[in-house]
């Protein structure tokens, strides 16, 4: 390949989790330059990153063949590589003559150290590089309590964001793209192996459209048919009350400042849903909040935020572990969880809050298997959010809830799935039986049973464990932490 002079030098946009061209900050800088961009996508599994979990694969699969498509329409193309970023970029640069490289921050502790050490070697080997901000509403380190720390409790971050978030301006998405004379080799993303076979278990996943214009055509949607009720849908499982944004976002198919002026506009257009987006909005928040968190805690991931829980007597119960993660616990509303969670790559905030409590408080397993296998399981995981909604439900977490406060499988079942559609729909085994029977099978009267075609232990399980005990073990289980 003959280099190019310098004028004409490509850019390299190494695309991460930033997958679109709107409002895509680092795209827009190569492409103000007039220069021939290459966009590139790394898979880098190097030891030391966390490897994305077989749900985020498959959605990495179908968001980077959308993200090629669009590229494609302004002229451009998507270069794959698969390998360690430094050294493909540095091949790449060597190769295109690139002079320049620029991407969006990201701010999981790996990924930082990673681009912190990238950025110094380009500089040193004397390219240039730059990165933006482009996945947070705001960067991690800007919002401080009064005293000048950063916040570890939601509502004073979040009014802070509120009142500080500045006007900002959203970039369309470039129209065309100035190509290089000749593009690098490309992998080809079939061989990568994203999309699971042997089996192939994404049957249920047909719901998704990863990619930016699925993530508008979401937003969109929501905004226009659900965002009126959404204060109190959103907690109502067996209802499509929220925005299901979070994959979307996670992969920086859409980025959260133009999910806010989406839902800012709506309000404005119609006042009577202002204080709806307001709400969507503050929970929209907590994605920064959990960023912030993880930036400012980097071992949190792995360690407890309050180090007091470090000696919690945690139980190894791989019986009730299988039985969790296979929605079998005898709980129809944690089993309906668990078998939303295996089928779609999704599961509700609510029961998402209940399936973890259950875990964490009736079985007494620690909170890093659940993390584990939600990493594994679901389309939007998500290193800061994950980990930080484990500890808080855990109460290890900054502005967690109680470890004290014990949910109730039957008594959340009754309040936010009251005609058991959300059972119904993922414990059909149960669809029989009468809303007030459904989340606790075992006091159905048994000609109830009968009726449904329910034999307990056999059609469906029995509660692996006790409620009662559970709740039981569990208080003594922190009182023993505090003594
Ligand atoms: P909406 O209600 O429409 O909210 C809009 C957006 O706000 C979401 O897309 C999300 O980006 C953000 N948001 C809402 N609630 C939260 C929250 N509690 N924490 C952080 N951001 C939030 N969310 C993830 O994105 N990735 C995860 O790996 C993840 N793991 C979780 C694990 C547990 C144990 C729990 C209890 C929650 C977890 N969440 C996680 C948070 C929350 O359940 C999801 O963000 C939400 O269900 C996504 O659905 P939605 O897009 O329809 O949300």
């Amino acid at each position: 390949m003959s280099r190019p002079t310098a004028p004409q030098a490509p850019v390299i946009v190494w695309f991460r989790r930033d997958l679109r061209l709107a409002d895509n900050l680092a795209l827009l800088n190569a492409a103000r330059t007039g220069r021939p961009v290459i966009p590139l996508f790394i898979l880098d599994e190097t030891e030391g990153l966390r490897a994305a979990g077989a749900a985020s694969r498959w959605w990495l699969d179908k968001s980077l063949a959308a993200l090629a498509r669009t590229l494609e329409a302004c002229g451009s193309r998507l270069v794959l590589r698969r390998g360690e970023a430094a050294q493909i970029i540095e091949g790449l640069i060597r190769d295109t003559g690139a002079t320049r490289v620029v991407w969006n921050r990201l701010y999981d502790p790996d990924l930082i150290d990673r681009d912190t050490r990238l950025k110094a070697a380009l500089r040193s080997a004397g390219a240039q590089t730059e990165s933006f901000s482009a996945s947070l509403l705001t960067e991690p380190w800007l919002l401080k309590t009064k005293a000048g720390a950063p916040f570890k409790v939601f509502t004073p971050f979040w009014r802070t964001l509120r009142s500080e978030i500045a006007a900002f301006t959203l970039h369309s998405a470039p129209t065309s793209l100035p190509a290089p004379d000749a593009w690098p080799a490309s992998d080809d993303l079939g061989g990568w192996g994203l999309h699971p076979r042997k089996p192939d278990w994404s049957g249920g996943f047909a719901d998704w459209s990863p990619g930016e214009a699925g993530a508008h055509a979401r937003l969109g949607a929501f905004l226009e048919r659900r965002l009126a009720a959404y204060p109190t849908a959103r907690d109502v499982p067996g209802v499509n009350g929220t925005s299901n944004l979070s994959p979307h976002l996670h992969w920086g198919e859409i980025g959260p400042r133009q999910v806010w002026r989406a839902a800012e506009g709506a309000a404005h257009h119609h006042p009577a849903l202002a204080s709806a987006a307001e709400k969507f909005l503050s929970e929209l928040a907590w994605r920064d909040f959990n960023h912030q968190l993880l930036f400012h805690h980097p071992d949190m991931q792995t360690a407890n935020f309050k180090q007091g829980f470090d000696g919690f007597p945690w139980r190894s119960d791989p019986a009730g572990l299988s039985a969790w993660k296979r929605g079998q616990t005898g709980y129809p509303m944690v089993d309906a969880g668990m078998r939303q969670l295996w089928t779609t790559g999704f599961m509700h905030n609510r029961v998402r809050m209940i399936a973890a409590s259950f875990l964490i408080k009736h079985l007494l397993i620690d909170w890093r298997e659940g993390e584990r296998w939600f990493w594994d399981t679901l389309v939007d995981a998500d290193e800061a959010n994950n980990t930080g909604n484990w500890q808080w439900v855990a109460g290890s977490g900054a502005d967690a809830a109680p470890f004290f406060r014990i949910f109730s499988p039957m008594g959340q079942g009754e309040r936010f799935d009251p005609q058991g559609d959300y059972v119904q729909r993922w414990v059909p085994e149960l669809a029989g039986l009468d809303p007030n029977a459904i989340h606790a099978p075992w006091k159905a009267p048994p000609e109830q049973l009968q009726r449904a075609g329910v034999v307990l232990g056999q059609t469906y399980p029995k509660p692996i464990v006790d409620h009662d005990f559970a709740r039981n073990r569990a208080l003594e289980a922190l009182k023993s932490l505090k003594g």
